[in-house]
């Protein structure tokens, strides 16, 4: 059975960009007769608010999306919080400890950012450059004291993560030029990166859809799955909207969150119609209903650009 998930961090409103990536996680579920999970993920609870989880599954119903399991419908797999799975991620970093692929990172967000403005890896970020990997026992046991250190996982130099994603195509990525990165930080917060592996594997995900600013994060978490031997799920990642002036769709732009459409007044259908249309789903603009896309969709042809909102789109959402 193939699995697949939504897995929005309620940081905030939906916008047009969330709204597009959850209707083709739906889409990609629903057309392979698979099953679509949906799970919340608030690992950064200062970040994080309950009120913006319950509107962003209220927004989705009301696009006509819905899913098999989640935080209000249960499931085998639950809790689909992951503030209520933090046992999982620490018996994760128990065995990763076990297996000596983490080490204490005692540097220091400013230390990293001096050094940063040398070596950037391919993915445009920068690299850690490795300082606390070979401390001695002793020199770990004297910082300690001091500072309570990062957790990072060792990664392996030689190796290249590679995979194809479905809609990106074959990636290839030395991770000599990924670097070591952080699964837990000093303050004891778990990582995006080892959280979602864990939530994926646990899960039984087998297709990961997201979206395209995820696609630098993938190879840390191959290497995660590789490092536990588990069964690697397909990706999928999808272009992000973009506005007319090409700029990223921002979550504190409000109009165009759905909530703001929603009051505005525009049909949940007009929406679903335009993010239809900007992902080349439909010739025009119309209004649809999810269900309306599934024949219709394969995740192959989505377009591996950036999305332009164009005017007709825009206007089309400012109808009343
Ligand atoms: N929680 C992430 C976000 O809202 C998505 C994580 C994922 O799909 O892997 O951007």
């Amino acid at each position: 059975m193939r699995r697949g998930r939504f897995a929005p961090t309620p940081s905030g409103q939906l916008h047009l960009g969330n709204a597009l990536t959850a209707l083709l996680a739906w889409l990609h579920m629903r057309a392979v007769g698979g099953q679509l999970i949906l799970r919340v993920e608030d690992i950064d609870v200062a970040r994080c608010r309950t009120e913006y989880a319950l509107q962003m599954m209220d927004e989705l119903r009301w696009l006509g999306l819905d899913w098999d399991e989640g935080p209000d419908v249960g499931g085998p797999c639950g809790p689909y919080e992951q503030s209520r799975r933090t046992s999982l991620y620490e018996e994760a970093i128990r065995i990763l400890e076990q297996a000596g692929r983490l080490y204490p990172c005692f540097c220091s967000r400013a230390e990293l950012l001096q050094v940063a403005s040398a070596p950037h890896n391919v993915l445009g970020e920068p690299r850690y450059p490795g300082t606390c990997r070979a401390l001695t026992d002793v020199e770990r046991m004297a910082r300690r004291r001091a500072k309570e250190p990062s957790l990072r996982f060792r990664v392996d130099d030689q190796a290249v993560a590679s995979f194809v994603d479905l809609v990106y195509g074959q990636q290839r990525v030395p991770l000599s030029d990924v670097g070591d990165f952080v699964v837990r930080r000093a303050d004891g917060l778990f990582a995006y990166q080892l959280a979602v592996v864990v939530d994926d594997a646990a899960m039984g995900v087998t297709d990961v859809l997201r979206g395209a600013d995820l696609l630098s994060s993938t190879p840390r978490q191959l290497t995660i799955y590789q490092a536990f031997g588990w069964p690697e799920p397909t990706f999928v990642h999808v272009p992000l909207v973009v506005d007319r002036d090409g700029q990223k769709l921002s979550k504190r732009d409000r109009s165009i969150t759905l909530a703001y459409l929603r009051s505005s007044g525009v049909p949940a259908s007009r929406v679903v119609g335009v993010l239809a249309f900007l992902a080349g789903l439909c010739d025009k603009p119309v209004e649809l209903s999810p269900g309306e896309l599934i024949s219709r969709f394969d995740v192959k042809r989505l377009p591996n650009q950036p999305i332009r909102l164009t005017e007709e789109c825009e206007s089309m959402l400012a109808m009343r």
